[in-house]
């Protein structure tokens, strides 16, 4: 279970951006490479959070970024549905870099 992890990690940087103020929502960018289960994630929030007062009745907001791919041959982009294909569409190459999808990224926070 990796949501226990990145729930940490978010703990760790909205302790540090707080600075001991209140918080409702954290606000999360998460792409859909990272195979993050949104419902996990909060429940190891909701576990995480108790441990500081300011952050313990504080939510999630999890945006879920799809992922996109660009060819390295002809520059195409490729959205990535759920079945996986890491192959151009226009020209069929498989080299390629990751555009978007692998965000993991604390966008904000709603500070009371
Ligand atoms: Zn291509």
């Amino acid at each position: 279970m990796h949501e226990l992890a990145l729930a940490r990690s978010i703990f760790r940087i909205a302790s540090r951006a707080s600075g001991g103020r209140a918080v409702s929502r954290v606000y999360l960018e998460v792409g859909v490479l990272r195979q993050v289960v949104p419902e996990a994630l909060e429940f190891a929030w909701g576990a995480t959070a108790r441990q500081a007062p300011n952050l313990a009745a504080s939510r999630l907001v999890i945006k879920v970024i799809p992922a996109v791919i660009v060819c390295e041959d002809c520059g195409a982009e490729t959205p990535i549905d759920e079945n996986l294909v890491f192959a151009c569409a226009a020209c069929g190459s498989t080299r390629y870099r990751v555009k978007t999808g692998e965000e993991f990224t604390l966008t904000a926070m709603d500070v009371t």
